[in-house]
């Protein structure tokens, strides 16, 4: 197996472009495991870890762009803050040796189901920027990048540039069942995002579907249910009908780690907690500047 260590962004595209069966190597935290136990045998490794572009992030016109190997330590550290229901998911991958290796790069590489990195992603309205020698750049919207079970729409000569998304402009939660605190692949996950700013409540269902989805028509009612104005309290009744769509909108199977019944009712619970929170968050933080909208006291 041939070992391609590019040092810049378009040495890597080169290499991508001359060998489209290379298999991208960043965190390694899934490469690795996939190699040892001979899941497949890449004709060649290309690793990344020294392209120095795609291991910082930048605020951009507003927006974040956070390079494909950022590992989940920085962006906790770095950007928790700034995308806190990122950050939130980031927590709970792995372990502490998985978080300092692995990458939200990494994880759209795999496009899993089951990746935390990708509810929060939904849920923020996240871009992904791809990149090939012959095309150029390709700004892909993160509900369309998976296409199926670890499946993603990179073509072969293709690789992750980075992320965008803006930083959040209202609470934004993440919540992962597993079949243990630590360490352990979600059983299914959801997040969600408030964007006071468009009045829209945006969501991410993970492990519960082929592919990570929106679901879309529990965003649509809720966004249209929430009194953005007044932040007057969330009724229960419009809580538990966006609990429903949300679980209207998996369509889980029955594995290893849990049944399809128990995920969608999992997925419900997670649904109408997160939205709780975040809609308290939201009230409480309205409440703190005051009629006028300036800050109290
Ligand atoms: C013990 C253990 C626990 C884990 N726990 C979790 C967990 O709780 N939650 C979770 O979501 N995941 C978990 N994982 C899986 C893994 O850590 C994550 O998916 C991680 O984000 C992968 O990042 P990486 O940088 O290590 O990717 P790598 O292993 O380097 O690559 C993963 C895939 O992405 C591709 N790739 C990498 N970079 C690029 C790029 N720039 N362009 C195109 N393709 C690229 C690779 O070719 C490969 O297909 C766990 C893994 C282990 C071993």
């Amino acid at each position: 197996m041939d070992f391609l260590r590019p040092a810049t962004w378009d040495d890597a595209l080169a290499a991508k472009a001359e060998r489209p069966g290379a298999l991208p190597l960043q965190g390694g935290t899934d490469v690795m495991v996939e190699i040892n136990f001979d899941v497949h045998r890449p004709e060649a490794l290309l690793d990344l870890n020294r392209v120095r572009e795609l291991a910082g992030w930048d605020a951009v016109d507003g927006r974040l762009r956070v390079g494909a190997g950022v590992p989940y330590v920085r962006l906790i550290g770095e950007l928790g803050d700034r995308l806190p229901g990122l950050a939130q998911a980031s927590r709970t991958v792995g372990s502490p040796q998985i978080r300092n290796r692995g990458t939200v790069g990494g994880n759209l590489g795999a496009a899993s189901p089951a990746g935390d990195g990708h509810p929060p992603l939904l849920a923020g309205d996240a871009v992904i920027e791809v990149e090939s020698a012959a095309r150029g750049v390709r700004m892909i919207p993160a509900a369309e990048f998976f296409v199926g079970v670890k499946r993603n729409a990179l073509e072969p000569d293709e690789l992750i540039r980075a992320f965008w998304t803006a930083p959040a402009s209202g609470p934004q939660y993440f919540s992962k069942i597993g079949t243990r605190n630590a360490m352990v692949i979600a059983v299914c996950s959801f997040a969600i995002a408030l964007h006071p700013e468009r009045r829209r409540a945006l969501t991410g269902v993970g492990s519960a579907a082929p592919t990570p989805r929106r679901a879309s028509a529990a965003e649509d009612f809720i966004s249209a249910e929430l009194d953005w104005e007044g932040r007057g309290p969330l009724p229960v009744s419009a809580a538990q009908r966006f609990a429903e769509l949300v679980r209207e909108a998996a369509s889980p199977i029955d594995d290893v780690r849990g049944t399809a019944d128990y995920r969608v009712h999992a997925l419900s619970v997670m649904a109408r907690r997160t939205l709780t929170w975040a809609w308290n968050d939201y009230r409480t933080e309205g409440s703190a500047r005051g009629p006028a909208g300036k800050e109290a006291g």
